[in-house]
């Protein structure tokens, strides 16, 4: 294999409203000199660190190095709207090939959830989780069938849910702008920076966590991979690809995943009076029935976080102007719910890079002896993240586990055009799922 660049390389900006409200935690140095490591793990988000707390558990005399260009868990895993999901909108795949297909999906997708509340419980972990549930919602009457076939499609699966409008809808969310909604069981809520600071402060001892070391090239060494970043390198036998977004970037998959940037903004909590005049609801968390619709959340300490753009980035982050333009569009999205809030209550703004396939499919792959590769989770990265990087933990350490037979039984992305007719055709496609939701992001 000849030496890979890494390029683009990520660069977070430093405005994620989750991370905001954390304590500040001091960063880990630099990865610098020559090491060698029995595992190597590049890329310290959900997925990453908890493939190192697994396989350091799995093996716990192995020495473990994972590496971050920034600081851990402060890219997507910090920067995602928290929710973690089983079910998914759907839009009524009555066949019994389309329900199977989705009994498959919501499984994975249930083993997910049940991976974190596992984790969760057993470390107590802080995440301020919310089993309360989510909503999918829409502000277009004619868009309500979509919710009604997934209500089919959820009594059929025997998926606790309901569908509510009206005044009880109104009181319910503090906003009278939905027309319906569909409310589902499944769905836990929690605060995605919290949980990517647990997972950091759970490594085992055997694991050597490197942040602000960005891996620029790396290559097979004999039976190695060498693994450099600007002040350091590291030998190992097996290395795992733990970068989602930037999988194009590290030469992987670039024919089957790509990156979307998506931008947030979050309001300061609301005070007393602010909350009563929208009748004071408990937290909730609302997706959209139109795929470029807003996702929206009113949290427990009463701030409204607003999710209503994707795009394809081409730089890595976004400067602070760029930000502002799309933190207007959230503003709008903010007024269209809840006129009778101010206007300058957003007090961050966003963004993530988040890694999509053409047809939901994710990677879990091993390219040749001891190159592993996971991420690509579409929507649903925060179970699926964790979920994957423990078994790719288990998968490195030999074993077989009846979660890798479910995971390697599901799709694989499918091949994508190449560029630049990719590119053009995603944001077509985002330009059209756009004019379709105006009125509902
Ligand atoms: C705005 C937004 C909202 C989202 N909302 C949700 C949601 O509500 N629910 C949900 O389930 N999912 C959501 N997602 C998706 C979810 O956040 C991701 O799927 C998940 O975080 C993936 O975790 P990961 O560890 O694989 O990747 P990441 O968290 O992206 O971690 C990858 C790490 O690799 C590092 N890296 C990259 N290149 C290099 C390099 N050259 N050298 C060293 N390190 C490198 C990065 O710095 C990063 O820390 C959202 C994503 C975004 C952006």
């Amino acid at each position: 294999m000849n030496s890979k660049v890494f390029s683009p390389l990520p660069v977070n900006d430093q405005a994620c409203g989750w991370t905001q409200a954390l304590p500040s935690r001091q960063a880990n140095a630099s990865l610098q000199d020559e090491h060698i490591a029995d595992f190597v793990i590049v890329g310290a988000g959900y997925t990453g660190l908890s493939a190192a707390r697994k396989f350091a558990q799995l093996n716990p005399n192995a020495k473990i190095i994972i590496i971050d260009a920034q600081r851990a868990g402060e890219g997507a895993s910090a920067r995602n709207s928290g929710y973690l999901v089983d079910s998914t909108l759907n839009d009524g795949h009555m066949s019994d090939t389309g329900l199977q297909q989705y009994r498959e999906k919501y499984a994975l997708n249930k083993a997910g959830v049940d991976c974190v509340s596992r984790l969760v419980n057993e470390y107590q972990i802080d995440c301020d989780w919310d089993a309360s549930g989510k909503f999918h919602a829409t502000a277009v009457p004619a868009h309500e069938p979509k919710l009604q076939r997934f209500s089919e499609l959820l009594q059929e699966l025997e998926l606790e849910h309901r569908l509510i409008s009206g005044a009880e809808l109104k009181q319910r969310l503090g906003t009278g702008y939905y027309t319906q909604a569909l409310w589902t069981a499944g769905g836990i809520m929690l605060q995605p920076a919290k949980l990517a600071r647990a997972y950091i402060s759970l490594l085992p001892d055997n694991v050597t966590l490197y942040e602000n070391s960005p891996v620029l090239t790396w290559r097979k060494q004999g039976a190695d991979f060498l693994v450099s970043t600007p002040m350091g390198q590291v030998k190992t036998p097996k290395l795992l690809m733990a970068v989602n977004g930037f999988m194009a970037s590290a030469g992987l998959k670039r024919k089957r995943a790509f990156p979307l940037t998506l931008t947030a903004s979050m309001t300061r909590p609301l005070n007393d009076s602010e909350y009563a005049s929208i009748g004071s609801p408990s937290a909730w968390g609302l997706l959209s029935a139109q795929a470029m619709g807003a996702t929206v959340r009113l949290t427990q300490d009463r701030r409204i976080m607003v999710r209503n753009t994707a795009e394809v980035w081409p730089a890595m982050n976004m400067s602070a102007s760029q930000l502002n333009q799309r933190k207007r569009i959230h503003l709008r999205g903010l007024k269209r719910r809840f006129p009778e809030l101010g206007t300058d209550l957003f007090d961050s703004c966003w963004a993530g890079v988040t890694c999509i396939s053409g047809n939901n499919g994710q990677v879990f792959d091993q390219l040749e002896s001891k190159l592993l590769v996971a991420g690509c989770y579409n929507g649903g990265g925060i179970g699926l993240a964790t979920l994957f990087g423990e078994q790719m933990a288990y998968r490195a350490s030999g074993h077989m586990t009846d979660a890798i037979a479910m995971i390697q039984a599901r799709p694989k992305p499918n091949r994508l055009p190449p560029q630049p007719i990719l590119r053009w055709g995603v944001r077509l496609r985002l330009i059209r799922d756009s004019f379709i939701a105006r009125k509902e992001n």
